[in-house]
């Protein structure tokens, strides 16, 4: 990303950097698909080559029989999708499940939770019947209590997911953490939900794209889409200067969307940026100091989460929150929040070096909460928080479905349009005010 891009202020995505992610080394990317060079028609057209439009093009082909556009600004894996941690994981926003029950009642909160289980088993049975090579790791997610008022607040969740939801959440003392899973200083305990696990996402981002190619998807990279009409017959849509004619538009750009793409999402989300750190490998002495045996998804409970796993190489994954303004993200001070957040948990790694370093931006909604949506004739998916590696493809499927005629189950995740965000202008005022509040919380509370 160069460095003053900002969705909230650059006018669209196009001609930015692909991140220099560790995921990037591992695998050679694919000549990009030819841009569009003359006008088009057909059923749906698709904003963004990433895990959502790919997997909703997939569906949308292979399930409803609709001809389908892909239109991707840059290359497949510019977004978020490829630059992310590769956590797959049951959950999605930042809303527990105590809280979902709180808002919406039992039934709702027990319709989201089987969502997002389906969502786990969707990546896992279209990696394993596809045979997508994304290097998937060990199952389980491990969540640490960072003070001892998570350390109870996590029980309290364990108790409510086992009771309420029939989940072999599994709850972790201090002791059974260090012998069974790594000796993390900062950890009182923790809560092990055994069905989150780590893949490579750029990998399993080429394979949806494989996917999608073959189920007769139309994909157009290096084509951003500019103008979008609204018209009695659907949507028209101008791409390098090519009209593309179209029943229903689905709108996937997330956090990369352009400035003002439609009313429907704009001014609705809060691009944040993210960054990532990926370590040299651990030494054999390394690993026995840190008593790191897993290979387990692992975050914090902190409001301004650390996130981090054991690569297959014995590489550090460790990512946590990014600079607030896009200016400011390479200075030194948020890389330095990485490692020290990473010395925080394994002291003895003063010598371990960053590898590789990079930013994405994920988007957040008012209501913490993914929507998925059909207004007219356009769908979009957004609001992921930062969670869409696995919800991406239910989200994918149920928007297909939408689109296709069927109903979907009613739930706000399917049924909310996305809230607007009061005083969209000063969005990263608030967000340097929520994040001094958080700071504040995370180490006092
Ligand atoms: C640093 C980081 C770490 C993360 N870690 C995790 C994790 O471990 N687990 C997890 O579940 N989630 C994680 N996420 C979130 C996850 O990556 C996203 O939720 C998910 O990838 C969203 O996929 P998407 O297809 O909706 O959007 P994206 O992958 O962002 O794709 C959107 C695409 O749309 C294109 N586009 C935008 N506007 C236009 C236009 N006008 N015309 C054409 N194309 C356009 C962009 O170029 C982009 O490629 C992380 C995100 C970041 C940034």
């Amino acid at each position: 990303m160069n460095s003053a891009y900002d969705p909230i202020s650059s006018s669209h995505c196009q001609g930015q950097h692909y991140a220099p992610s560790f995921w990037a080394s591992t695998i050679a990317l694919p000549e990009p698909n030819p841009p569009l060079q003359c006008d088009l028609q057909c059923d749906v057209a698709i904003i963004g080559g990433g895990f959502s439009g790919l997997l909703t093009a997939y569906y949308l082909a292979s399930e409803h029989h609709l001809d389908c556009a892909v239109f991707e600004a840059n290359q497949v894996g510019f977004g978020a999708s490829a630059r992310n941690a590769g956590f797959v994981l049951k959950g999605s926003g930042r809303l527990s499940y105590p809280q979902m029950a709180k808002k919406w009642g039992m039934d709702v909160c027990k319709g989201i939770y089987s969502e997002f289980s389906q969502a786990v088993s969707r990546v896992e049975s279209l990696i394993q019947s596809l045979d997508i090579q994304c290097d998937p790791q060990a199952k389980g997610y491990i969540k640490i209590a960072h003070n001892p008022q998570a350390f109870k607040s996590l029980q309290a969740q364990a108790h409510f997911l086992k009771t309420h939801l029939s989940s072999d959440a599994e709850f972790i003392s201090k002791a059974q953490l260090k012998s069974d899973y790594m000796n993390n200083h900062q950890a009182y305990g923790a809560l092990r939900l055994p069905d989150g696990f780590g893949i490579n996402p750029l990998k399993l981002l080429l394979g949806y794209r494989t996917m999608a190619l073959k189920a007769g998807v139309k994909l157009y990279e290096n084509s951003l889409v500019g103008d979008i009409k609204e018209v009695s017959s659907g949507v028209e849509l101008l791409v390098n200067g090519h009209t593309v004619k179209a029943k229903k538009l689905v709108i996937t750009g997330n956090a990369y969307n352009s400035k003002n793409t439609h009313p429907a999402i704009n001014n609705r989300y809060l691009p944040i940026l993210s960054s990532i750190m990926v370590t040299e490998p651990l030494s054999e002495r390394d690993l026995v100091e840190t008593g790191l045996k897993t290979n387990q998804v692992t975050m914090d409970t902190r409001t301004l989460k650390y996130y981090y796993r054991k690569l297959p190489d014995n590489r550090l994954l460790f990512g946590g929150r990014g600079a607030i303004f896009a200016k400011d993200k390479d200075k030194p001070a948020y890389l330095n929040n990485l490692k020290h957040g990473l010395l925080d948990c394994f002291p003895t790694l003063t010598h371990l070096k960053p590898a590789f370093y990079w930013h994405g931006y994920i988007a957040a909604a008012l209501d913490d909460m993914p929507h998925v949506k059909v207004e007219g004739n356009i769908g979009y998916i957004l609001g992921y928080c930062g969670a869409g590696v696995s919800f991406s493809a239910q989200a994918a499927y149920r928007l297909a479905q939408q689109i296709g005629g069927v109903s979907v189950p009613p739930l706000p995740l399917y049924h909310t349009p996305l809230p607007y965000l009061p005083f969209a202008q000063l969005r990263r005022y608030g967000q340097w005010g929520y994040y001094q509040y958080a700071q504040f919380k995370d180490r006092f509370f």
